[in-house]
């Protein structure tokens, strides 16, 4: 028998929910309405509910949610905004469609989020705001970056895309800054079946302007106050993210005890684990390893049916869409040649991590 452990695995997400969904996605096409209604109102409540802030707005990915959370601060042409190049790319690129210009602090070797250490020598009197990816489901330094921003009265913008339900000091992330970014990208630890995304803010201000951004600054049918796009949250992927949101906590405790399983296997390899600090709570969007000889470990994975990935091969700065940065980033140049990720998603059963862990005891060995 060939053994093919898969990265992810939304088949069998679907096969275990499917009875839930089936339903409701019927009866979303029977009412014939399909662009911001009910199902995305009544989700952005459930949204904001569980992650304890007072408004959610529902756009059509992390990265518009990203984008219209800079667009919201009123940050643009002349600004700063802090942030890591070892990210997605559309932490960054946010920044610069807004006609603004990324800043880049190098990231925690522990963590991989943004070293707050380094982020007052980058500011400048054009900061505007601070940006802190909260990669792989491990949240960033929030404490650091919250002084930081008060001391220089700057703006937080938490791209908690990877990062559902992740806490700080007991509290979800999203919570921490001016506008917290949330992607529901299908593999993401909350997913649609499609694109998704959704801001998160106290700001009731804030999350009105949103709600126009998002359709075209209109405030009434055909009426545009203010220029705006089309970043519209629709019904059939609301009201798919409506039923997985109620699973979301028992996934999220399936990925962490899968993570507990790779820590005691592959405890006494020549690896770098994952580090969860101690006022965290990590929710392993990504089980990212760092590895001398990544790969050739990641070869001999898929020659034993275990496929893995690379988050991220090249940091943005060094990215080809993007030719200007003169910045050196050592510890992120350095990480992105070792870390594998490893296949992480709640529907991989014991067995089949205790075998993934064996393999690599092969490959190592
Ligand atoms: C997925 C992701 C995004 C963008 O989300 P999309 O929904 O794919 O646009 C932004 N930042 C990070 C860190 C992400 O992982």
């Amino acid at each position: 028998m060939v053994i093919m452990i898969p990265f992810i695995n939304l088949k069998a997400e679907y096969r275990s929910i499917g009875k839930e969904l089936d339903p409701k996605i019927h009866s979303i096409l029977e009412n014939g309405f399909f662009v911001l209604g009910d199902e995305v109102r009544n989700f952005e409540k459930e949204f904001s509910d569980y992650m304890d802030n007072k408004y959610a707005v529902g756009v059509n990915s992390g990265s518009d949610a990203l984008f219209l959370a800079i667009r919201s601060l009123g940050i643009g042409s002349g600004d700063e905004v802090i942030t890591v190049s070892h990210t997605y790319i559309s932490s960054v690129d946010a920044i610069i469609r807004n006609d603004a210009k990324p800043v880049f602090v190098d990231i925690d070797k522990n963590t991989y989020c943004m070293d707050s250490s380094h982020i007052e020598e980058k500011i400048t009197e054009n900061t505007r705001a601070i940006l802190p990816v909260h990669l792989y489901g491990h949240p960033a330094d929030m404490d650091s970056i919250g002084e930081i921003a008060e001391k220089h009265d700057l703006f937080i913008i938490e791209d908690a895309c990877q990062a559902h339900a992740a806490e700080y000091n007991g509290v979800k992330v999203g919570n921490f800054g001016d506008l917290g970014c949330f992607s529901f990208y299908p593999t993401k630890n909350l997913g649609a079946y499609g694109d998704g995304g959704m801001v998160v803010t106290d700001d009731s201000e804030l999350a009105e302007l949103l709600r126009q951004f998002r359709n075209y600054g209109q405030t009434q049918k055909y009426y545009h106050d203010f220029q705006g796009f089309n970043s519209r949250l629709d019904e059939l992927q609301a009201s798919v993210l409506r039923v997985k949101l109620k699973h979301l906590d028992y996934w999220n405790n399936k990925r962490i005890k899968i993570a507990k399983i790779y820590d005691d296997h592959l405890n006494d390899l020549d690896l770098v684990l994952p580090v969860e600090m101690e006022d965290s709570k990590h929710v392993f969007h990504l089980y990212v390893i760092r590895c001398k000889n990544r790969d050739r470990l990641k070869e001999e994975l898929l020659k034993k049916g275990v496929q893995t990935q690379i988050h991220y091969p090249i940091p943005v700065h060094n990215q080809k869409a993007y030719e200007n940065f003169d910045v050196k980033l050592p510890v992120t140049e350095k990480v992105c040649n070792e870390i594998l990720s490893l296949p992480m998603n709640p529907f991989l059963d014991d067995d089949e991590v205790i075998y993934i862990c064996e393999m690599m005891e092969d490959a190592l060995g």
